[in-house]
């Protein structure tokens, strides 16, 4: 993998604000000298910027607004929870009608035993509370020196202390020092790997393996049908947790709720964010199982030392259950899996493109296109560069080192998809008669 900046700042031909805003995942370098890219208004998969240009939202922003832009129940929803109760705590006895709802429906959807609900504001904060969760469960059983974590090349489970250290992509972990020491990468599609990580390091140190069911942020990869078949029972053989981290693939992205169930396994834990809220306000969480809770459930004065200020947030669940509302209404998880094959179709077409080593598409409404080494090394061509032909053409698309990402809201229509793929072939093009 070509570890370059993606650079996503425009061509600096307008005037420059000077802003103090820091764009933390980016080269502020280079955004700091071109004009930002306000985005303005936003309904169903477009996006307007400050000038008034429309753009397809081929992303739906950060893999999250699956239900599209501008739905105005889910505002609606916000502003009756905003006016009735705005937010109040969760800590000690204290609830609201919101995330008691919440917690309720999503139990009822998750394929874990017994589930119970912790909600976080976020993706990252949900990994931090999983991986905390796993070790104090061991050490709940009398098994403290299970504290390692496996997670898998490519991997994504957010920027905190612990995602920051299982992350499968090198780029992220550099220059941090060591957030968490004992933790390991194996392979993304071999079981057999994780089986030797496991004896490797010794069963009685590992706590938990994470693992999405479809790579997202890394370029999305997917594994065959029996891969999750296998890690499952490994897991379940070593007495390792097996924590799924759905926050790109739950919410119908997968044409389920917690895309794991594509695989037909159980995991211990699924962590997810995102699509819970479609993002229109900020909300993750760990469903984890009954047998996980149940020292901290079943036995006094043993309490999961852990939490944030603004769990079980009433208005940010008010959202949430606005969006699966939508979900449900309009059965975008059997929409989703249309679009799915839709987009499968569109983006194979790209595999003949001179620029273009592999397409990976058709598991879930995630697609990437990874451009070729001699076009990366050679030719010293960067995605940033398609991403910005693209986005002149009026297609917002995501770019990594080497390949091109496409995660549209679910709401897309088909003849949305083909000017989606056209535009990046016509980006495609461009970059390679420049080059
Ligand atoms: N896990 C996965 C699979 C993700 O894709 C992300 C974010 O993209 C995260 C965790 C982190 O979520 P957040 O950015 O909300 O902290």
């Amino acid at each position: 993998m070509t570890e370059t900046v993606v650079s996503y700042a425009r061509t600096p031909l307008e005037r420059v604000e000077p802003s103090r805003f820091w764009h933390t995942f980016s080269d502020m370098y280079s955004v700091s000298q071109g004009p930002k890219f306000v985005v303005a208004r936003a309904e169903g998969p477009w996006l307007w910027d400050d000038n008034g240009d429309r753009y397809l939202d081929g992303t739906a922003s950060l893999w999250y607004c699956n239900v599209g832009h501008g739905r105005t129940e889910i505002a609606d929803a916000v502003h009756r929870q905003l006016t009735q109760l705005d937010a109040f705590t969760v800590y000690g006895d204290f609830a609201n009608a919101p995330a008691l709802e919440l917690s309720e429906r999503l139990a009822a959807h998750a394929p874990v035993a017994d589930p119970r609900v912790i909600l976080t504001c976020g993706g990252g904060e949900s990994i931090e509370t999983a991986a905390k969760l796993a070790r104090r469960y061991w050490a709940a059983l009398g098994r403290p020196g299970k504290t390692h974590f496996i997670s898998r090349t490519g991997g994504y489970h957010g920027l905190h202390g612990v995602g920051t250290s299982i992350i499968g992509m090198d780029r992220f972990r550099t220059g941090f020092g060591t957030m968490v020491r004992e933790n390991s990468v194996v392979p993304h599609d071999s079981v057999r790997a994780l089986e030797e990580e496991i004896l490797r390091v010794g069963p009685d140190r590992v706590a938990a393996f994470f693992a999405e069911p479809v790579i997202g942020s890394g370029g999305v990869y997917a594994v065959d049908a029996e891969y999750f078949a296998g890690v499952s029972e490994v897991c379940r053989r070593y007495g390792v947790l097996f924590v799924v981290d759905s926050v790109i693939c739950a919410f119908a992205r997968m044409g389920n709720w917690f895309g794991i169930e594509r695989y037909g396994v159980r995991p211990d834990m699924i962590v997810f964010a995102k699509g819970v809220s479609s993002g229109y306000l900020p909300l993750g969480g760990v469903i984890t199982s009954g047998a996980i809770a149940e020292p901290f459930w079943d036995r006094p004065g043993n309490p999961f030392h852990h939490g944030t200020t603004y769990a079980g947030h009433p208005t940010c669940c008010a959202a949430a259950l606005a969006n699966l509302d939508i979900l449900e209404r309009e059965d975008l998880f059997t929409v989703a899996l249309e679009v799915e094959s839709q987009l499968d179709a569109a983006m194979r077409t790209l595999a003949d493109h001179p620029l273009v080593r592999e397409v990976r598409s058709g598991t879930g409404v995630m697609a990437a296109v990874q451009l070729t080494e001699e076009a990366l090394e050679q030719r010293g061509i960067t995605t940033a560069e398609v991403f910005a032909e693209a986005r002149a053409r009026g297609v917002i698309l995501r770019a990594i080192p080497h390949s091109l990402l496409v995660s549209p809201p679910l709401v897309i229509t088909w003849e949305q998809i083909d000017h989606l793929v056209s535009t990046l072939r016509a980006a495609l093009d461009a970059v390679a008669q420049r080059h």
